[in-house]
């Protein structure tokens, strides 16, 4: 269950309002002030069949949505398999969180991971998650975080997962542990405060890591720590693995920038030329 749908009508409302203030307005004035005016005005122009709906209604079946509208971007995104019941992949016990580029699992799923948070938070983004039901990880810089609580809030309200991603977003490897210790369990105390619920996943800035991280990240509460398969920039998916397609247990690696909606749908299609389905890389690693 997603627990945002109140967050989404909230939101919406004063939108609705709005229109109907504006509808209300607009009736009283033509009807009551200036009948004939308005009977002009109804002859000399052609007759709305009705108003026009809300902007949050659903489109009639005939209507196409505006390029790069919301609307447009959900009519976009593929129908996927369903996704599988997920089944979680064996931890390290060796004091030492695990290091994947790929989660390993045979399951036809692939993961869509978000990173950084400072730069740009495109608002059409939380409710595209929620309409197309994406499930995403958000690798957040704390003092990102920090400053735009609200908007990575109403992501996690449509069921995206925020995770580790440092305070400076330093390179890590080659530092010393308490260094490591630091930019981890900062950002992890941080965001722990803001969400509620402490980071089970870290990504180490640029990818960049030691044997030391690993450790560092284990001490910090870190499962796993996660580099990526594919990057998605500007709608356009780059493989950094020989096989040019998406496999099972793949992550894809976008960043808050301002085109992420069509790199949202850019990862989906890729995603669903696999023949896999997006799912949740936190219901693989508990
Ligand atoms: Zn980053």
């Amino acid at each position: 269950m997603f627990p945002g749908v109140s967050a989404i009508t909230t939101r919406r409302i004063p939108a609705v309002v709005t229109l109907l203030a504006l509808l209300a307005l607009t009736a009283c004035t033509v009807g009551s002030s200036h009948p004939a005016h308005a009977r002009q005005i109804t002859a000399a122009q052609p007759t709305p069949s009705a108003p026009a709906p809300p902007p949050s209604a659903s489109p009639s079946p005939t209507a196409k949505p505006a390029f790069k509208s919301l609307a447009w971007y959900v009519s976009q995104v593929p129908t996927f398999p369903e996704a599988p019941q997920p089944q979680p992949v064996a931890l390290p016990t060796t004091g030492s969180a695990a290091f994947w580029h790929r989660l390993p699992t045979d399951q036809r799923v692939a993961f869509i991971t978000i990173d950084d948070g400072g730069l740009a938070r495109p608002p059409g983004v939380i409710d595209f998650i929620w309409e197309a039901r994406i499930p995403v990880t958000m690798f957040l810089n704390s003092p990102a975080a920090a400053e735009h609580t609200d908007y990575f809030r109403q992501i996690e309200a449509v069921g995206g997962v925020v995770e580790n991603h440092t305070i400076t977003h330093n390179s890590l490897a080659g530092r010393s542990y308490d260094y490591q210790k630091q930019e981890i369990c900062g950002a992890a105390d941080t965001l722990e405060e803001l969400f509620g619920k402490r980071p089970t996943l870290f990504r180490p800035p640029f990818g960049e890591h030691d044997s030391t991280t690993l450790k560092a990240a284990h001490d910090c509460g870190a499962k796993a720590v996660f580099h990526w398969t594919e990057t998605v920039h500007e709608g356009k998916v780059r493989y950094q693995t020989p096989e040019k397609v998406v496999q099972p247990g793949d992550v894809l690696l976008m960043h808050f920038r301002p085109a992420l909606m069509d790199d949202l749908l850019a990862a989906l299609k890729a995603i669903h030329r696999a023949g896999l389905t997006p799912a949740l890389l936190e219901q693989y690693v508990r």
